[in-house]
């Protein structure tokens, strides 16, 4: 039949349709004949794309103008027919109509009629499964279909279709597909469950009969719905169906044949609803009841060595898993066997602590935003309220004095500049709404949640929560988030930090005078005459106490004992052979104070444990292994054995009770002392190290428990413990069974890493990497919603009753840098090199917090000699670099080492940077939390990065005062602060990687005026080894607040600050692909950070125009790039007075600038 036959068939539906789309009697009887005539013609041949496209609209006018006459039956379902047909085709054929359906809402339309005719017993059943036809095809293209199925009650219809046509191979795959669109909605779900959709279901799901295999599949997945939050679990868990689950699997598993794959399929889909419905309580209980643990894991143990059967096992785990009763950790009490006495007036820190280690630590999400929340006000520019760091009108005069003319003479009354908005009540809810809008993640997040809401405000009839029960769900979605270190560990922490009082901070002096009364002292360097450096170069850094040993010990002894050591970048510094350095280190560990009396010195630190010669590659994830170790988790769960569990280490016990009063270390000597018990030994009373208790569990197996931090109960997650009187031939399996974060390193091919005294003592002083079969999940240990992590390994000892220290990674202690600065400071060239060691601040618990500066010495005389321009001292813009402030975090100071060995090298480029820059470095942020072997924050319970905005200069002095010295500098100097660096490890992302701010994305709206520059450093990182640009974040989100590098952007308006992170595990990016990260590899990075410091010399001060190319890796989306247009004429003014600046001296171009835009 011709084409345009159909045409003119269509032709006369439309006619018949006429004008006001109301067909009148005759117009019926046309319509009539016309459907059928199409209908006849599609059955013969199949509708094409090209006359469907044409005919669509005029089919769904033909569909909807029905309403009228919903009575002929015969006509309505002659028209659906001919839509069906049309459906049946392929998807280009039938997308027009299926678009032209969608959009005049014909599935109310549907489904309206459906219900109208459900109780029809004649016609009635062909239309509605029809209709269910129809619906099956176009539903999931209607986002709103579970709900309008609800409203129009038409569930309990579909559902007794599915009664009745349970088996029928044709009928029951529609209304099963209808089905899942359905039971994704929850409450669509919940309305399932309600009309005794179940039962018929779970019939069909358990069926044994191969030949419903299809049927079976699709009915399992609607049964999973069904199951999909705790409140429908346990609603589904009130029948057998745990139990009938259980029985299916079990008898599963004995039929052999080719129908194994499918039965594998099936299987697995069984246990994921099993899954749902262990996670309500009843559904606990009727596993146990039917001995679920007996039957999965003896169909699990079957089936291990199967390749096919991987995602069975997983399945099985974690059912078993999460019917495990949650068992306390083996400990009276979780909270820090060490305390430490903070000052009067702030004990009630600690007594929040202790509050919250009682209470569930999960109480304080409730304090999370809502979306309702987030909903709040868009900000306007008035609205967006900005920190300033300048009190208001404050006029700077400040009194010259002799010896600092010239920085006086620059000094930049920044404080007078701008008056300052006051925080208005709705800052909060305008930051949120900010906050949402950065996050995109999160905002679409919001979004869809919002819909949700709206959708059931019409009719909602009974709210079902969508949350996992162990908040599983919400920390992964945490940990999609892309978050850094900063904010570790997880957002968690993060509520409960913020919903503890937080000390009151005094602001940072804005006058001058006093900034300078205080902070002059730490810039000597700027002091002229020369005579007067060179008297301060002479002083040693040490005490009186100690300099004489050490004028002993350096004394003559130069440079012959030293070893000048030549790395990988071919670049020499000088390090002290390790017996010096065991002499230094235990000098100086006399004077280092900590919350409880040390035992020993350790012996890699004392004698100064170097890098792994060779590369070391990430371990292979060993699926199968992992999944035996679980297994034989649970299996130690449902027949503990009977041997062991006894405590063989007990921190808590045997704290405090040492008698020890000098600090030696007698390795080597025990190393040869022949063994007196019968298991492992441990010993974690030396600096840095944290382990609070060690179990053997069989003869091979021990469980280990982490010390938290100081006055907390929390932060598990460095480690750093001694272990001897080992057997070489035995694989031992240590288990640290309290971590705390959701995820780690150890799953992607990290290991921990060791030291052994009996290798060092054979000239192999080495830090390696050890550790098989190396996992990290979440164990049955916890309280309440806390949830603990288990990090496992083995380790075969190389040497029977050795003394091997074992870590999280590379450790650097305190006393270590102190030595470190002892090392430098003797040994660099005094003729050249300006190099002087001071004392910021004492920390809380009276250490001494290092401050370093290098620069070279200034001496007019060389300056023609060399034909290179020296440029003063006091003309040098400065470089602010810290480390360490967590004190988990060692990567950083070893990266802060490679940086300050390079800086005093003779290297070329270390050369011209200390002619160009002043360095102030404070090289260890938190030495108390480093001491006491803490992961994240300082002895008063608080993450020190945090407390950046308004540090309490009683309880967080070297913020204080690091701060204060910037501050310093932003407003008494003529040289401000050209870039300021903070390091960091991060512990689940590899590479090296930079956060930055970006000035359009802060937290408070764009920060209009303030210059995008600060993407540029990193960019110059591009092929340095082991960086990936990729990584690198540029955001200033809230949570953020306290941090360093926002806040000296914020308050001293320093472009070029950063937070730079350094992998624990390895790098997957350039020529480091696959391997672990080493000591080297972290010292070589801090020798290119200098490299690159030398080509930001060069790039520092060109305009936005040569930036811009670079923007666009960062440029994630639309609204990105709107905010980019909008500042983009900020950027050209920036340009423009830079270029129109003739300073010849390219900084004071850069603060011109910055000045003219403030
Ligand atoms: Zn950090």
């Amino acid at each position: 039949m011709p084409l345009n036959k159909i045409d003119s068939w269509f032709a006369r539906i439309n006619q018949a349709l006429g004008r006001d789309r109301i067909p009148t009697a005759d117009g019926k009887e046309d319509i009539r004949y016309a459907v059928r005539k199409i209908n006849q013609y599609f059955s013969a041949e199949k509708p094409n794309h090209e006359s469907i496209g044409k005919h669509a609209n005029l089919i769904v006018e033909l569909l909807l103008s029905m309403h009228r006459c919903s009575d002929d039956f015969e006509l309505l379902s002659q028209i659906l027919v001919l839509i069906r047909d049309v459906l049946d085709c392929d998807k280009k054929t039938r997308r027009p109509l299926v678009k032209a359906l969608i959009k005049n809402d014909v599935c109310s339309f549907l489904l309206h009629h459906l219900r109208a005719v459900a109780d029809d017993r004649g016609l009635g059943q062909d239309l509605s499964l029809q209709i269910h036809q129809i619906l099956a095809v176009i539903g999931h293209h209607d986002k709103r279909l579970p709900l309008k199925a609800r409203l129009f009650k038409t569930l309990g219809c579909t559902i007794g279709l599915l009664r009745i046509y349970s088996y029928n191979a044709k009928i029951g795959p529609v209304i099963l597909t209808l089905l899942k669109i359905y039971a994704k909605n929850a409450i669509t779900a919940s309305a399932i469950c309600r009309v005794q959709g179940l039962q018929p279901l779970l019939r069909l799901a358990l069926t044994l009969d191969r030949r419903h295999a299809k049927l079976q599949k699709a009915a399992i997945t609607v049964v999973r719905y069904l199951t999909q939050t705790k409140k429908l679990a346990a609603r589904a868990a009130t029948t057998t169906i745990v139990r009938d689950i259980l029985a299916i699997v079990f008898l599963m598993d004995k039929s052999q044949g080719p129908s194994r794959g499918r039965s594998i399929k099936i299987k697995e889909n069984l246990l994921k609803v099993l899954l749902n419905l262990v996670k309500s309580k009843a559904g606990r209980l009727q596993f146990l009841e039917a001995n679920g643990f007996y039957l999965l894991h003896e169909s699990a143990m079957n089936v291990l060595q199967n390749d096919s059967f991987t995602t069975f096992l997983d399945l099985s785990c974690h059912i078993m898993l999460h019917c495990c009763p949650k068992q306390q950790l083996p400990l009276e009490n979780v909270f820090s066997p060490v305390r430490y006495v903070l000052p009067q007036g702030y004990d009630y820190i600690v007594s929040n602590e202790l509050f919250m280690a009682d209470s569930d630590p999960n109480m304080y999400k409730d304090t999370n935003e809502t979306p309702e929340q987030s909903k709040s006000v868009i900000p306007t520019s008035e609205q967006r309220v900005r920190p300033k760091s300048s009190t208001a009108s404050n006029v700077v005069t400040r009194v010259p004095s002799a010896s600092k003319s010239s920085a006086v003479a620059a000094c930049r009354p920044k404080s007078t500049k701008g008056a300052r908005a006051e925080k208005k009540p709705h800052d909060s809810q305008a930051v949120r709404k900010k906050k949402s809008s950065l996050n995109g993640l999160k905002d679409r997040q919001v979004s869809t949640i919002d819909d949700e809401v709206d959708e059931e405000s019409n009719s909602l009839v009974e709210d079902e929560e969508l949350d996992d029960e162990d908040s599983g769900k919400s920390d992964d979605e945490e940990e999609d988030e892309e978050d850094d270190e900063e904010d570790d560990p997880s957002n968690r922490e993060n509520f409960t930090n913020s919903s503890v009082p937080l000390p009151n901070g005094e602001p940072i002096a804005r006058d001058p005078m006093e900034l300078a009364a205080s902070y002059d002292q730490f810039f000597d360097e700027t002091v002229d005459p020369i005579h007067v450096l060179r008297l301060k170069m002479t002083q040693t850094i040490v005490d009186s106490r100690t300099e004489s040993l050490l004028t002993r010990l350096f004394s003559n002894t130069l440079p012959s004992t030293l070893m000048r050591i030549s790395d990988r970048s071919s670049f020499c510094y000088w390090r002290m052979p390790s017996d010096l350095h065991f002499q230094a280190y235990s000098i100086h560990a006399t004077s280092t104070k900590s919350a409880y009396r040390f035992t020993k010195l350790a012996y890699p630190d004392a004698f100064n444990g170097l890098s792994y010669p060779r590369c070391e590659p990430m371990q292979k994830s060993d699926e199968r292994s992992i999944r035996s170790i679980l297994l034989g988790d649970i299996h130690r769960i449902l027949s503990p054995p009977s041997i062991f569990y006894r405590t063989v280490y007990d921190f808590d016990a045997v704290v405090n009770r040492s008698s020890v009063t000098t600090l030696d270390n007698d390795d080597e000597q025990r190393c040869q002392m022949r063994p007196t018990v019968d298991h492992l030994l441990f010993d974690s009373q030396f600096e840095s190290s944290n382990l609070r208790k060690a179990i053997q569990i069989t003869e091979e197996e021990y469980d280990l428990i982490l010390r938290p931090d100081v006055n907390t109960s929390r932060h598990h997650q460095w480690f750093y413990f001694e272990v001897s009187n080992m057997r070489n031939n035995m694989t031992y399996r240590f288990n640290i069974i309290n971590f705390e974060k959701i995820n780690s390193q150890f799953n992607a091919g990290m290991q921990p890493v060791i030291f052994s005294v009996h290798n060092a003592r054979n000239g192999k002083p080495y830090w390696r990497r050890i550790g098989e079969k190396v996992s990290y999940y979440k164990n049955i240990y916890g309280r309440k919603k806390k949830i603990y992590y288990t990090l496992t390994f083995n380790i075969r000892f190389p040497h029977d009753n050795d003394i091997c220290y074992i870590a999280y990674h590379y450790p650097y202690t305190y006393t270590k840098l102190l030595t470190d600065i002892t090392n430098w400071s003797n040994t660099y060239d005094r003729s050249n090199i300006y190099f002087h060691q001071q004392v910021l601040c004492k920390t809380l618990s009276g250490n001494d917090c290092p401050l370093l500066t290098i620069t070279s010495l200034y001496n007019e005389d060389d300056m023609y000699q060399d034909e290179k321009q020296t440029i003063p001292i006091q003309e040098r813009s400065y470089i602010v670099l810290s480390a360490r402030v967590h004190p988990g975090e060692s990567n950083a100071s070893w990266i802060m080492k490679g940086i300050i060995d390079y800086l005093l090298s003779d290297e070329q480029t270390a050369r011209i940077l200390r002619d160009r820059y002043v360095f102030k470095i404070v090289p260890m942020l938190n030495p108390d939390g480093v001491i006491n072997g803490c992961s994240r924050c300082s002895l008063a319970t608080k993450d020190l990065n945090r407390q950046w905005s308004s540090p309490n200069s009683t309880l967080f002095p070297t913020i204080y005062h690091t701060k204060g010295l910037i501050a310093y500098l932003s407003m008494c100097s003529s040289r401000p602060v050209t870039l300021f660096c903070d390091f960091h490890g991060h512990s689940r992302q590899k590479n090296f990687f930079f956060y930055g701010n970006d000035p359009r994305l802060h937290y408070l709206g764009p920060a209009v005026g303030r210059s995008a520059v600060t993407k540029l450093f990193p960019k110059l990182f591009t092929g340095v080894p082991g960086f990936a640009l990729q990584n690198c974040l540029f955001t200033m989100r809230k949570q953020k607040e306290g941090c360093a590098r926002i806040v000296v952007w914020d308050e001293f308006k320093i472009d070029l600050a950063y937070t730079m992170e350094a992998t624990y595990c390895g790098f997957d990016t350039g020529i480091y692909k696959g391997l672990q990260i080493q000591i080297s590899s972290l010292q070589s990075i801090g020798h290119d950070f200098c490299q690159v410091l030398l080509k930001l010399v060069d790039q520092e001060f060109k305009t936005a125009e040569v930036i811009a190319p670079f923007e666009e890796l960062f440029i994630g989306n639309d609204e990105y790039q709107q905010e980019k247009r909008t500042t983009n004429n900020d950027e050209k003014r920036r340009s423009s007075s830079a270029s129109s600046s003739s300073s010849s001296s390219s900084s004071s171009s850069l603060s011109s600038t910055d000045g003219d835009l403030q």
